[in-house]
């Protein structure tokens, strides 16, 4: 029930939000979520004056309504400044008027003007500076208008405008506290997929050469730390130049991602893949043998040479692969010294025929 409920508002919040990272950070959110809750205030003023009998509010915030749901239409066809100035108009409007003119200043209901001067700061950017003005300054006199006069109002009585004043501090800071939520939450997922852009390689979705060299300097740190061994590992295509010249680039890369594919299938959880620049790549494995590391890149090996990568035209390219293996050595200090090892390992395996593994690690574990 309740992650429905959550799952609604998700969706009502999303009006309209195509690719959401390529729009201001969270102007779309906090726009739809002020519609949601006016509307939400709107039925609420109808429900309690109608029930009250007194019709003129509910009218006008039948009014407020209707307009709020142009607004949301507005943002769901994609006029969306439309939707952006049209919702303190609305607000500014309706509090104005409630407040000094049925309610009585003293019901506090101008407050109601913190939170479009909030709503104004959010959604109006660099490009809307002008409207933002407007939008606070009409706001702020109007706040201070209410806040200075004294207006009895036509409908609530003292006791119900004390009562009024502390349901407006609630709303008030409601609002407040949500749109901080969302732009928090917004913050974060932006953040995350900016993680995600700067670690990932985008050709083959494995770990970006950033990463992979800093999950290198963690485990290598950790290993030395635990007294544990740990292998490093580059693998290198086998004249892949050629397959680049036989069948153009594009199947080049085509190669490339569904090599990718096949290592990070074969390898396990707690081992670490990563691109390391054109067509090498590096495995680490944490916690593991020469001996056991050997077998499991022998495997990848076969797999690889397994393979049948088809280009458009059905031919199938053949692909093979070289790697160099070295262990975590008593002598080493830095996990370059590794890594240095594990490339001449490539090297002799190139030397020797290519499509091989060759070990540099006179420590076996
Ligand atoms: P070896 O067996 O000795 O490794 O020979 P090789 O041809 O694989 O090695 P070489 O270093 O001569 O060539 C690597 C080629 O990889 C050259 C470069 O154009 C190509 N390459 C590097 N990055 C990419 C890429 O992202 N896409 C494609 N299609 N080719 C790439
Ligand atoms: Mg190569
Ligand atoms: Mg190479």
């Amino acid at each position: 029930m309740f992650s429905s409920v959550k799952q609604f508002i998700n969706a009502l919040l999303h009006i309209n939000f195509e690719d959401e990272f390529e729009n201001d950070l969270n102007q779309k959110h906090v726009v739809n979520f002020s519609y949601m809750i006016f509307c939400v205030g709107c039925l609420l003023l109808i429900a309690v004056f109608t029930f009250r009998q007194m019709y003129s509010v509910t009218i006008l915030s039948s009014l407020s309504l209707l307009m709020a749901l142009v607004g949301l239409r507005y943002n769901l066809i994609g006029h969306f400044f439309k939707a952006q100035i049209l919702m303190p108009i609305i607000k500014i409007a309706q509090t104005a008027i409630l407040s000094l003119f049925y309610f009585g200043t003293a019901s506090g209901f101008h407050w109601f003007f913190i939170s479009v001067i909030a709503y104004a700061f959010v959604v109006f950017r660099t490009d809307r500076q002008a409207v933002k003005y407007w939008v606070v300054g009409i706001s702020l006199a109007l706040f201070l208008v209410c806040e200075l006069t004294h207006t009895n109002g036509l409908y609530l009585s003292s006791a119900d405008q004390e009562l009024s004043i502390v349901l407006v501090f609630f709303a008030v800071t409601f609002n407040f506290a949500m749109v901080i939520n969302l732009v928090i939450s917004r913050l974060k997922s932006v953040n995350h997929h900016l993680r995600i852009l700067a670690e990932k390689d985008e050709l083959t979705g494995l770990s970006n050469r950033r990463k992979v060299l800093a999950d290198a300097v963690n485990i290598f740190a950790d290993s030395v730390i635990n007294r544990e061994s740990c292998v490093f590992c580059i693998v290198d295509l086998d004249h892949f130049k050629k397959i680049n010249d036989t069948f153009g680039h594009e199947a080049g890369d085509l190669v490339l991602a569904k090599v990718s594919a096949m290592m990070a299938s074969v390898i396990r959880l707690q081992d670490e893949i990563g691109r390391y620049g054109g067509e090498e790549f590096i495995v680490i494995m944490r916690s593991t043998g020469i001996k056991e590391a050997t077998e499991m890149m022998e495997h990848m090996r076969q797999s690889v040479e397994d393979m049948l990568i088809e280009t458009e035209n059905g031919i199938v390219i053949p692909v093979t692969i070289s790697i160099g293996l070295a262990g975590i050595d008593p002598s080493v200090s830095r996990y370059e010294e590794i890594l240095a090892q594990a490339d001449k390992g490539l090297y002799v395996a190139k030397r020797s025929g290519r499509n091989r593994l060759s070990v540099q690690s006179d420590y076996q574990h």
